[in-house]
């Protein structure tokens, strides 16, 4: 089966921890949106500094830019057998543009209290010195999700395709609820 799976959730719910052990498991290649941005940002052009200025503010970057950066990854030969997306689409504008094209198999939403959220982000700026995890640009982050992701999401409800995760626990007891899930009738 050609799986299209998006992982998507507030900042800090797991998606990058979880879309990783997923890829191992239906051994296909997994990336995220945020990911590719940074990589894009890495270079010394023009582009480059207007997308790790927008990234360091905890702003969306233009859906122009992320529909380019993001046909470019799925054209790649590795995804013919499918792929994993994480932080894929976060608006209204990027569910469009996808839609246009292509629709994900599945759509696994991890749900996490506030709290946990914060407690977690904290805890990976401790570890990995993300430039973008200063407080105000993960307030906006969660702002973002909150008022665009989140309604976004509904899309995909009324199409059966969101599989919802209680995300709180051990990496291990959340990534056995989604294989659970993704091996279940209706799969992903
Ligand atoms: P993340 O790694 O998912 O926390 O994303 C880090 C940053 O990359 C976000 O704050 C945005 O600036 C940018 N970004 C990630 N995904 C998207 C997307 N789908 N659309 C626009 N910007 C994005």
């Amino acid at each position: 089966m050609m799986h299209r799976i998006f992982l998507l959730g507030p900042q800090g719910c797991g998606k990058g921890t979880q879309a990783a052990i997923l890829s191992e498991r239906l051994r296909i290649p997994q990336f995220s949106m945020g990911g590719l941005l940074r990589e894009a940002a890495a270079g010394t052009d023009e582009l480059a500094g207007r997308i790790r200025a927008i990234q360091e503010s905890g702003e969306l970057v233009p859906g122009t830019v992320v529909a380019e950066v993001l046909r470019a990854r799925l054209d790649k030969p590795d995804c013919a057998e499918g792929y994993i997306l994480d932080g894929f689409p976060r608006n209204q504008d990027q569910y469009d543009s996808y839609a246009k094209h292509d629709k994900p198999t599945a759509v696994i939403v991890i749900q996490v209290p506030r709290e946990v959220s914060i407690e977690r982000i904290a805890h990976r700026s401790r570890i990995e010195h993300r430039t973008d995890d200063t407080p105000e640009a993960i307030r906006r982050r969660l702002e973002i999700y909150d008022q665009d992701t989140e309604p976004m999401i509904n899309n995909y409800r009324e199409q059966g395709l969101v599989r919802e995760v209680d995300g709180v626990g051990t990496v291990e007891e959340v990534a056995d609820r989604i294989l659970g899930m993704c091996t279940k009738q209706g799969g992903c």
